[in-house]
């Protein structure tokens, strides 16, 4: 099976099997809130067409999540984003969300605490969770994420994690072989 192309009823599901925690938080948080800053829409919104989410189907998912907030023309203007490129974790990283922003590098970004608690709800164990907050305390952000992905993949990543459609592309061949 293909892996470039994902349809809008499996995306939940590939979220929580394939998305790296940047993306994991920004859609958990669309799926709530129904709304996201400008930041996370940018961050989120060229990931998702970066792993191949049919331009039809992303534009339904997004006005089925805006839907409730802001009309459906406002929405059309402000997804003309097909000249960026999606975001490499360099960028994320750099990033400075302000408050209410759910953009971001959650090992960057996120407390201790809601880093611990993210990382046990996506099967982190305890263990391992050290690990990756010792990559952080030394601002390893990017060999935090390494190590998070091979842990619920449970299976190395000889590169290393550098951009987050590589991540995506990367659990895909494992989940997928
Ligand atoms: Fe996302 Fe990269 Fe941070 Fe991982 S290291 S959470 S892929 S920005």
């Amino acid at each position: 099976k293909e892996f470039g192309e994902i349809s809008l009823k499996d995306i939940d599901q590939i979220a929580r099997t394939s998305f790296p925690l940047c993306m994991r938080h920004l859609f958990e948080k669309l799926r709530e809130e129904h709304h996201l800053k400008h930041g996370g829409r940018m961050q989120l919104g060229l990931f998702l067409k970066g792993v191949g989410l049919k331009l039809d189907d992303a534009l339904a998912f997004w006005k089925a999540e805006f839907a409730q907030k802001v009309g459906a023309e406002r929405f059309d203007k402000e997804y003309a984003y097909n000249d960026y490129t999606p975001y490499s974790c360099q960028k994320i990283i750099s990033s400075t969300p302000g408050v209410g922003d759910h953009h971001g590098c959650p090992y960057r970004h996120f407390s201790e605490e809601n880093l611990r608690a993210a990382l046990a709800r996506m099967g982190v164990s305890s263990r391992t969770m050290e690990d990756v907050l010792d990559k952080v305390r030394n601002r390893h952000y990017q060999l935090a994420c390494t190590l998070t992905f091979e842990a619920v993949h449970g299976s190395p990543c000889d590169t290393g994690i550098n951009h987050p459609n590589q991540y995506f592309i990367d659990s895909q061949k494992i989940l997928q072989s």
